[in-house]
């Protein structure tokens, strides 16, 4: 059937409809008009598979990357990226007005990012098996398909180069992909790049890596530190393993960002587009209230926010729950002699009860995974008599789904997106929230 595409969904999707109800349709783009078979019917809603374009976007591109619809990371590489921000805005809009009923006039323009390609810094990849060789590949989405991906182009350039000789070597030494049998073989593949140096974690079975293998791994350029994780479990939702080995080189990778010396654990979370991380702590820092004494950041990381914000209140508290950023956090504000900002490891949502009953918090940055902020997090603040908060999402829909909770005692008075991953659906926003 002919399907007008009028709307993105927040996979980056077409929507159109069809008898009323709506039909997702992948790789289409809105504004164009494609011929759909109904793959998949819903109560609601169905899904659609464009079979031909018959009415093309003029922002519709040729996309860069050979496997960019079976990998699905990218799926608006199809659009110019112009179009890219338009989509994204509106899927931004579209959340934050249906769950939370916000003023679109409050969303700002979006911040574009420089590098639209080659800006990621980092590189999580399970390995798999091709034709006997071991390579790093994408799960085609919601399946068991492993596909080898032999080159990404959103991965910093670095990370590919790095990648490449790593795998020549891995092959070299017959590693094999994870048998869950025998315990045995490689998971998944960690490479994280700051500034040319590279730290790289090669998660998988409990087995010696030959040190013939570890000192050829090091000889890569820039390759500074080299860790093994163990991961045998099954099932998990944690990439890495309880236990970590360090098997060369220093245990954490040094960097200089916005003037500090920042040091990063594998575990510990960063940025993945560094450049535009110094823009959206900018956007925070200038939402910042003057005469502020005491900011509390919940979901700290290794603490580049509370950094960023040294010289915006008396006093800062970073909460974090992965214990080495914490390690890291504490020891970066050392370095940089920090007295006042300083990181405790905890559960956010626990430890803010605690500070919040205890002392008046003045402003409360918060910076959650994709699952936005936990129902105990939501009470404590409403319970709470924090002045100003300002939300740093990933996730539209859960941001709009908090601000539904929280607009009982808050109402929001700016939202920023900033792109931090061109090609990709995703999009992240800074709101600025005040105590009614
Ligand atoms: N603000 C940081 C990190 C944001 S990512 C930065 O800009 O770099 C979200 C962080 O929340 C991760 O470091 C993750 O480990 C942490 N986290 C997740 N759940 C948490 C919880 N319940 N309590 C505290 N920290 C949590």
């Amino acid at each position: 059937m002919k399907i007008e595409i009028v709307k993105t969904g927040i996979n980056g999707e077409g929507i159109g409809y069809y008898n009323n109800k709506p039909v997702f349709v992948p790789h289409v783009l809105s504004g164009e008009i494609a011929d759909v078979e109904i793959v998949e019917q819903n109560k609601g809603y169905s899904i659609g598979k464009a079979k031909k374009i018959i009415q093309s976007s003029s922002k519709r591109v040729q996309p860069k990357c050979k496997v960019q619809k079976s990998c699905g990371a990218c799926p608006l590489m199809i659009a110019d990226y112009e179009k890219q921000c338009e989509m994204k805005t509106e899927i931004l809009k579209q959340s934050l007005i249906k769950y939370a009923h916000v003023d679109p006039k409050l969303i700002q323009p979006i911040l574009k990012s420089e590098k639209i390609f080659g800006y990621r810094n980092q590189c999580k990849l399970p390995f798999g098996m091709e034709d006997r060789e071991l390579v790093t590949g994408m799960y085609i989405p919601n399946s068991n398909y492993f596909n080898g991906i032999e080159h990404c182009i959103i991965h910093e350039e670095g990370i590919e180069r790095v990648r490449k000789q790593l795998l020549a070597i891995l092959n070299q030494f017959k590693f094999k992909a994870y048998d869950f049998h025998q315990k045995k073989g490689l998971r998944s593949l960690v490479i994280r790049a700051m500034q040319d140096n590279y730290q790289i974690t090669l998660v998988g079975g409990e087995h010696e890596i030959p040190q013939a293998c570890i000192e050829a791994i090091m000889q890569i350029e820039g390759v500074v530190s080299l860790w093994q994780s163990v991961l045998t479990q099954k099932k998990s939702v944690d990439i890495f393993g309880n236990k970590m080995i360090l098997l060369a080189g220093s245990k954490t990778l040094d960097f200089k960002f916005k003037g500090f010396e920042m040091q990063l654990s594998p575990r510990s979370f960063f940025q993945l587009n560094t450049k535009q991380a110094e823009k959206l702590y900018d956007v925070i820092a200038s939402m910042v209230p003057a005469n502020t004494n005491l900011l509390v950041e919940a979901y700290s990381g290794i603490g580049g926010i509370s950094l960023t914000l040294h010289d915006k209140a008396k006093e800062i508290i970073g909460i974090e729950s992965i214990k080495d950023a914490v390690v890291n956090a504490n020891m970066i504000a050392e370095k940089n002699k920090l007295d006042h900002v300083k990181f405790v490891c905890d559960d956010a949502a626990y430890k803010l009860e605690y500070y919040a009953k205890k002392r008046q918090i003045d402003v409360l940055v918060v910076d959650p995974p994709r699952s936005g902020l936990d129902e105990m997090m939501l009470s404590t603040i409403l319970k709470s008599k924090i002045k100003n908060i300002i939300y740093v999402s990933c996730n539209p829909a859960t941001l709009g789904k908090n601000l539904a909770v929280l607009s009982e005692r808050y109402q929001v008075k700016k939202i920023q997106p900033v792109d931090m991953f061109p090609q990709t659906q995703h999009v992240e926003s800074v709101c600025l929230l005040v105590r009614k």
